[in-house]
């Protein structure tokens, strides 16, 4: 049965689209459309807002009003009523607009006259683009079918917001208000690097300017049959890129599953049955989606929304058969530009074309800011308003490591990113020219490599670097992209191919570090107040120990005839490595009963990163086989300063006085110990603070595969001895930073540091 609201917008789309089909400037379609809304919603007077920049609107037509203000009034996006429907996307109907807190009075509007109001966002591709709200003289009590037929005329302003007639009308308010666009544009860098290429604004899906249908059937069949081309045709995308495997493939194929969820598509199918077209209807399913969990600051469910409006703007492309676009710049290098995009959508453009990616959004932790970092292209993000300056085909030039957009770049700012991306590929070509010497120092020390892999994409650097080995191989990763929890041959599977990738190369295997910033898609976690410290990592695999011991399991199976080492991390205290190492063990006697190859040798470690065991060490280093520490963590407990907060990004530094004794007081008791120690956390794959860590004294350092050719580089041009005196002294320093410092004696001695 169609919807109340349904049917009586039927009859009121049919009017208005006859508006629209007059040959009258745009700005006088705007107006007859507000009169005949405030017409069918009984009201006294209308407004249209039009977003400008994403930070504020302008009111671009109004009807019934004393004066009319159009284009002589702006609101910020949260200011007074419209800037708070722009703000939450959120509609607003109000009995009394006077008792409402954010009420302002508007002179120039001279709202005096009206007493109630209801208001909608007109939304396009998850941004406001608009506001339309109505205005009556009484007190009046709404229903939601008014608010839901407004929402949905909302839906077919967009339309007309977004035309070409529209923005070619805004260019001309711009122009004669002696506007001019700008070339360059700050924004947030996500990942580092240089880019010049023709810009390709990515917009999928097209304004839904389908919106009611009468025909459910033939509907629902059109909805069936893009549902399952589209699927199709990323199982077949999927299963034949050329990508390889690695972190983003995983990502995309957690993705898949998304795109195939049943509930999803029987929400949309409910829609039509409401009386909604097929593009309509996936649009409400995404935005009823959308008003229920983007409230949620849970960080998975956020990037869950990102990847649901890929997948609705997708499946709405096969809906309207407009799946070409990508095409239109074979052969060129291009720039993306986009307001979010989902990491499948990456992949629809040939990845070794792309030379960078704007986004108008985005968050480091975004999937296709993984995906991107994986393939090496340069991404902005949070630059608002992008769509004003950037036009399909402009030229467009990204710094990556500054932070800026150019557009339509001067010859000048050409020439000295020419200059840049020459100068990083001969630095690339440098580094890699170090493949087979040894990571010795200039007196003679030799530090042992090793890289961090996570998923099969950083496989391919043990070749490629030449490292030592694996000194730590985060199993939890290939948990997070699976879509059920991986059973033991599943596991063997992945474990198997890093030994073999290995050869007699050593690799850590690091038991299952899940919880906190890494959720696993399956597992309900009970949303806890601070997760960091919370339960995760260790604790959780041994309160649930079937998991621990499937996955010893797989580690021993994996490594049969070979050594093993595995590496517990989050250790609190040495009862909880005991009881962990006591697993293993039995898990191993077990196979060996079975008559299960076992491996020749088992070495067992653990990550030093929560501070209580830096005061056992004494007890715990006798009966590890190794210590690895994790500065990650350490250095976000030692500060108690949250990894992930940016407010904080910036206000402690590992290289300070008070961190780098905790590093030293470890590696001088691993040496007391005679104990294999190294650093997996990130401060080795910085080049700066990894000087640090060997003039404190550390001997092995794994780093990230990216990373490795750099650190190297550093290693091969620093002489220990003198360094190691230099950081004596540095430890007694008050400073709430050593970096300059240490930034200053490696220009001073002609050390490397790329
Ligand atoms: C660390 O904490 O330093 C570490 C290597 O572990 P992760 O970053 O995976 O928590
Ligand atoms: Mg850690």
């Amino acid at each position: 049965m169609q919807s109340p609201a349904i049917k009586q917008a039927l009859g009121i789309l049919r009017q208005l689209r006859q508006i629209t089909e007059n040959n009258i400037p745009v700005s006088q379609k705007l107006s007859s459309i507000l009169e005949t809304i405030t017409g069918v919603m009984q009201a006294a007077a209308s407004t249209c807002y039009v977003s400008v920049d994403d930070s504020y609107l302008e009111l671009f037509s109004t009807y019934g009003f004393a004066k009319d203000a159009s284009h002589q009034m702006r609101v910020r996006f949260n200011e007074g009523m419209i800037g708070e429907i722009a703000q939450t996307k959120r509609s607003l109907a109000l009995n009394n607009i006077w008792l409402y807190p954010k009420f302002v009075l508007r002179p120039e509007l001279e709202e005096k006259d009206f007493k109630s109001f209801i208001g909608v966002p007109i939304i396009q591709w998850n941004r406001t683009i608009g506001v339309l709200a109505v205005y009556y003289s009484e007190e009046t009590e709404y229903s939601d079918v008014d608010v839901e037929l407004l929402e949905t005329i909302a839906m077919f302003l967009a339309e007309i917001i977004v035309s070409p007639e529209m923005s070619e009308y805004k260019k001309s308010l711009s122009k004669s208000r002696g506007l001019s666009t700008k070339e360059k544009i700050k924004g947030v860098s996500l990942n580092k690097g240089y880019g010049i290429g023709l810009a390709v604004v990515h917009r999928r899906r097209q304004s839904v300017t389908n919106i009611f249908a009468e025909d459910k059937e033939k509907e629902l069949r059109r909805l069936q049959i893009a549902h399952q081309q589209m699927n199709e045709d990323l199982d077949n995308k999927f299963n034949s890129t050329k990508l390889g495997i690695g972190e983003h493939v995983d990502i995309l194929d957690a993705y898949r599953m998304f795109a195939k969820d049943k509930g999803w598509y029987q929400k949309i199918a409910t829609n039509i049955n409401g009386g909604l077209a097929a593009e309509a209807a996936v649009e409400r399913a995404y935005e009823d989606m959308w008003k229920r969990l983007s409230a949620s600051t849970d960080s998975y469910l956020k990037e869950r929304l990102h990847d649901l409006r890929d997948v609705a703007d997708r499946l709405q492309s096969y809906l309207s058969g407009d799946r070409q676009e990508t095409k239109s710049y074979e052969g060129k290098d291009i720039i993306l530009v986009a307001q979010t995009m989902g990491p499948a959508e990456l992949m629809d453009y040939d990845y070794n074309r792309i030379k960078g990616l704007i986004l108008e959004d985005g968050t480091p932790t975004m999937h296709v800011a993984i995906v991107a970092k994986a393939l090496n292209i340069p991404v902005l993000a949070k630059i608002k308003g992008i769509f004003a300056e950037i036009q399909n085909g402009q030229k467009v030039a990204i710094d990556g490591n500054e932070g800026f957009v150019f557009v339509n770049p001067s010859v000048l700012v050409e020439k000295d990113f020419a200059k840049k991306i020459a100068e990083k590929e001969q630095l690339a070509r440098k580094l890699a020219a170090l493949r087979n010497l040894p990571a010795q120092t200039l007196d003679g020390k030799k530090i042992g490599m090793y890289i961090n892999v996570g998923l099969p994409l950083d496989f391919d650097y043990i070749e490629t670097t030449n490292c030592d080995g694996v000194g730590l191989y985060r199993t939890e990763i290939p948990f997070m992209a699976s879509e059920i929890m991986p059973n033991v041959d599943k596991q063997v599977s992945y474990y198997k191919d890093l030994m073999d990738r290995c050869g007699h190369k050593k690799a850590i295997f690091r038991s299952l570090d899940v919880g906190s910033d890494k959720l696993l898609p399956y597992w309900a976690y009970g949303g806890e107040a601070n997760p960091a410290i919370g339960w995760r990592s260790i604790r959780i695999t041994l309160d649930r120990r079937a998991i621990l011991r499937k996955q010893i399991k797989a580690f021993l199976l994996s490594a049969a005839d070979k050594e093993l080492y595995v590496m517990f991390p989050m250790i609190s205290d040495l009862s909880e490595f005991e009881d962990a190492k006591e697993t293993l063990f039995m898990e191993y006697e077990k196979e060996k009963r079975r008559g299960q190859p076992v491996p020749s040798k088992v070495k067992v470690g653990l990550m030093i990163e929560v501070p209580s065991v830096l005061f056992q060490l004494d007890d715990i280093l006798p009966k590890a086989d190794f210590i690895s520490v994790g500065t990650n963590d350490l250095a976000q407990f030692v500060f108690a300063c949250d990894r992930g907060n940016p407010k904080l990004l910036e206000r402690y530094d590992v290289l300070s006085a008070p961190f780098l004794t905790v590093m030293k007081t470890i590696i001088d008791k691993a040496d007391e110990y005679g104990v294999y120690c190294s650093v997996c956390g990130e401060m080795a794959s910085n080049p700066i603070e990894a000087l640090a860590l060997i003039g404190l004294g550390y001997k092995n350092l794994s780093c990230s595969g990216s990373a490795f050719g750099k650190v190297k580089s550093m290693i091969r041009s620093v002489n220990i001895a003198e360094l190691s005196d230099y950081m004596q002294l540095l430890l007694k320093s008050s400073k709430s930073t050593l970096r300059p410092q240490l930034i200053s004696y490696a220009y001073d001695h002609g050390i490397e540091i790329y």
